[in-house]
């Protein structure tokens, strides 16, 4: 199996074109016409990771955090990214980093996070826009069913929790063909009119390029008609952050109780608790002070995340408590998570987590 066929297994799950625009996502050492002789997790990619992944016969290494964040002047191994980088070229290691792309789809970081909370109802707290198009395309009434399922196939009209969503409308097309076309319908050099439908979906704009192309093979004109529109929509379902409910209030002491039991941290920083029950909560792995507003508008109890400065405390004004729970405390899961999603994937298939905690941060 070559590192591409992993590769294009996650982007499945959390497309490239998902992460933020600061981030750097993607394959950053190797390439991806090697054959993949075995997979490690991590949250980080450090020296000792790299040296992990040499021991264990993997080499490619699938990490949360990208080890080139905002680019290499000199590979000089005058710091940890440097070391690392040369450590993976000597050794023929790939790394490859899979980080805002997934925080920002259902069940990536934070949908994780959620589960070992035990919240339902989840969301994403800033659903991402500009991620959606509409495909509209005109087809002879009479092959509307074979066009509209090959666009199913491929990934369109789903909306939420429903798929197979699509609209049509009845109408008349007209054309002419020039003196080298073959029309479907019609003769050459004459216009034709045809009962035909208009046909609509929305679609992942990632997706575009095999949706069209499984409804240009589906359509049987020679020059299909169709637009595909950029949608200003929110996606319903990917974004920054999440919010979601626990599915029984709790007392706040005994809901940061639980915080630090499943988040396996000796200590949480806090902005002053507010005698309420906790039902509703946001929650952004790892810095996620930026999404404070986000998280009052919801109007939630409790907003958990971690790197949270001083004065972003004060944002709170009272209105939620805002917990800081550690960024690797509130990430840990991950490593399991990409472990998962490869070992589901790729049941027989050499996939490990690692076992070294990369967390700089200690608690004395
Ligand atoms: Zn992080």
């Amino acid at each position: 199996m070559q590192i591409a066929t992993v590769l294009s297994h996650l982007e499945s799950i959390a497309p490239l074109s998902y992460q933020e625009s600061y981030d750097n996502a993607g394959l950053l050492t190797g390439q991806p016409d090697w054959e993949c002789k075995g997979i490690l997790t991590t949250l980080d990619t450090t020296e000792a990771v790299v040296s992990e992944a040499a021991a264990n016969g993997c080499n490619l290494i699938v990490s949360h955090h990208p080890l080139i964040f905002s680019g290499l002047k000199k590979i000089t191994g005058a710091n940890y990214v440097e070391k690392a980088v040369i450590s993976a070229i000597r050794q023929d290691m790939a790394i490859y980093a899979i980080h805002t792309n997934l925080d920002h789809v259902p069940g990536g970081v934070n949908g994780r996070m959620a589960e070992c909370l035990g919240l339902v109802n989840t969301r994403p707290l800033l659903p991402l826009e500009r991620v959606l198009r509409k495909l509209i395309c005109f087809v002879p009434t009479a092959n509307l069913e074979q066009v509209r399922q090959a666009i199913f196939a491929a990934g369109a009209g789903h909306i939420g929790h429903y798929s197979e969503c699509s609209w049509a409308v009845e109408g008349r097309g007209t054309f002419l063909g020039g003196a080298d076309t073959r029309p479907f319908v019609g003769k050459p050099g004459l216009r034709h009119e045809e009962p035909e439908m208009r046909l609509e979906v929305i679609l992942p704009a990632w997706q575009s390029g095999r949706i069209l192309r499984a409804m240009i093979a589906a359509h049987p004109y020679e020059e299909v008609a169709y637009d595909l529109v950029d949608l200003a929509n929110p996606h319903p379902s990917v974004g920054a952050g999440l919010v979601g409910e626990l599915p029984e209030a709790l007392d706040e002491r005994a809901f940061l109780d639980r915080l630090k039991t499943v988040f396996r941290t000796p200590v949480i920083r806090h902005t002053p608790l507010s005698g309420r029950p906790v039902k509703t909560c946001a929650l952004c792995g790892g810095a996620g002070s930026s999404l404070i507003s986000n998280a009052l508008r919801a109007n939630v109890d409790f907003y958990i995340t971690a790197d949270v400065k001083y004065h972003e405390f004060f944002d709170a004004n009272d209105r939620l408590v805002i917990a800081d729970i550690g960024h690797y405390e509130s990430e840990q899961y991950t490593i399991d998570l990409l472990f998962d999603l490869l070992r589901e994937k790729f049941p027989n298939f050499a996939v490990l987590k690692s076992a070294i905690a990369t967390n700089p941060v200690n608690y004395y």
